[in-house]
């Protein structure tokens, strides 16, 4: 009797510890690899203002989402734009997701420090660009003299580098080692515009094509085909949050929901070159391209008017 009931209870033992192994895949599956709701609150309080400026000491603040995350937020004070920066880490590289508008040396401090709590260095580092424009792309010289591995600005470049060949369709990836990002071509807001997918995090990366606030649109046929293809992406990814390049509207969360690719896509086919501005809840989409043409048109008119007031001036005189 005795040898029995020890095996029952041998077997009600093994019972328990397989629930628990269940249990644990199922609530593995259902976060996800990584559960970063809880710091990605930090981005919802207020980041600094040009008005704070006074007490402002450093050049970027940082906020970890986990060990091997980073948001870099370049303080408004050094510039207006106050653009924010990423920096990925994995076992055998490191990413580093636009450089801001300094070309100074403390971002690679920054950087550096970073890196060092790793096993990783500045020849395991690549500097990528979610686009071309200056805000996002001129401390690159900094990293000149240390390894690193810089993307280049032109179209040319980005789609070389991420061997996108049918550019802007396809998506890429890289594998940071044990983190994979995939990156998606968005032209649209710049003509080299890019989406970069963080499996690690489930944190879509999307410069400045989609930030709250205001996107300027450049190119709008190219626009809203890459808002459909971001849409489609985003329903395959499922991404916990997006997160834009600017906070354009003071005291609002960094974060965007998935959903709102949705809201980009209406305002995205309402703007027209007769109706150049729309906005929602959380964008407001500008197509420059007219408002370009009308600043000019006025500016062409002003030039004329003077001119001819000039003309009119000097018949006077001599007459
Ligand atoms: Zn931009």
């Amino acid at each position: 009797m005795q040898p029995e009931s020890d095996s029952r209870g041998v077997d009600s033992l093994m019972m328990i510890a397989l629930r628990w192994v269940v249990t644990l895949l199922l609530v593995s599956v259902a976060v996800g690899p990584l559960d970063v709701s809880a710091q990605l609150a930090v981005l919802d309080e207020p980041w600094l203002s040009p008005q704070s400026c006074d007490a402002i000491r450093d050049p970027i603040r940082i906020e970890p989402l986990d060990e091997v995350t980073f948001v870099l937020r370049e303080s408004p004070c050094v510039d207006r734009e106050a653009p924010f920066l990423f920096l990925l880490i994995g076992t055998e590289r490191a990413l580093l997701v636009d450089s801001g508008t300094q070309d100074g040396v403390f971002l690679a401090e920054v950087v550096g420090q970073k890196l060092a709590e790793t096993s990783l260095g500045f020849a395991d580092l690549t500097v990528a660009h979610t686009h071309s424009h200056l805000d996002h792309r001129s401390g690159d010289g900094t990293f000149a003299d240390t390894g690193a591995t810089v993307v280049g600005p032109t179209v040319e470049e980005v789609r070389e580098f991420w061997n996108l060949e049918a550019w802007p369709e396809g998506v890429a990836s890289l594998d940071l080692g044990d983190r994979l990002i995939e990156v998606l071509p968005i032209p649209g807001h710049n003509d080299n515009s890019i989406a970069l997918f963080d499996h690690r995090t489930r944190v879509l990366l999307s410069g400045d094509s989609m930030i709250r606030g205001k996107i300027n649109v450049t190119d709008l046929t190219a626009f809203r085909q890459s808002v459909a293809r971001l849409s489609r992406f985003i329903d395959g990814v499922h991404p916990r949050v997006i997160l834009g390049g600017h906070l354009e509207r003071d005291n609002l969360s960094l974060g965007l929901a998935p959903a709102t690719v949705e809201e980009l896509a209406v305002l995205s086919e309402r703007v027209s070159f007769v109706r150049p501005f729309a906005r929602g809840d959380h964008f407001t989409v500008v197509y420059l391209r007219p408002v370009l043409v009308a600043i000019g048109g006025g500016f062409l008119l002003l030039i004329g008017g003077l001119l001819r007031g000039l003309v009119v001036a000097v018949k006077r005189r001599r007459s």
